[in-house]
């Protein structure tokens, strides 16, 4: 596998999550498990729950302590699809998304 398609492999699982409606799931999976403050204005790095930055209403932002923590809440998705059993799902989604959008890598934060 090509280094980009193997980044994007490990990048896509957040919108998998969101695709499959298992998000609020993996965040408090992911809250529980860093104990990280979500929800608190003061702190800077905004993460937009449904993966789209335009998206800008109250219940789709959560605030997170800083950048590390919020690279982690996308990256650890991936592993999250591998503890919960789909990541076989997951791998077929990926490549036939990847086929229909032709390879767009920007993904959304
Ligand atoms: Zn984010």
């Amino acid at each position: 596998m090509e280094h980009y398609l193997h980044r994007s492999l490990h990048f896509r699982g957040y919108d998998y999550l969101v695709h499959m409606n298992l998000v609020e799931e993996y965040l408090k999976y992911f809250i529980f498990k860093y104990d990280t403050f979500f929800k608190d204005k003061n702190k800077k790095m905004m993460h937009h729950i449904d993966g789209n930055r335009k998206n800008n209403r109250k219940d789709n932002i959560l605030y997170v302590k800083d950048r590390s923590i919020h690279n982690k809440l996308h990256q650890e998705a991936y592993f999250y699809i591998v503890k919960i059993g789909k990541i076989k799902k997951y791998i077929e989604w990926f490549f036939s998304k990847e086929r229909r959008t032709n390879l767009n890598l920007e993904g959304g934060d």
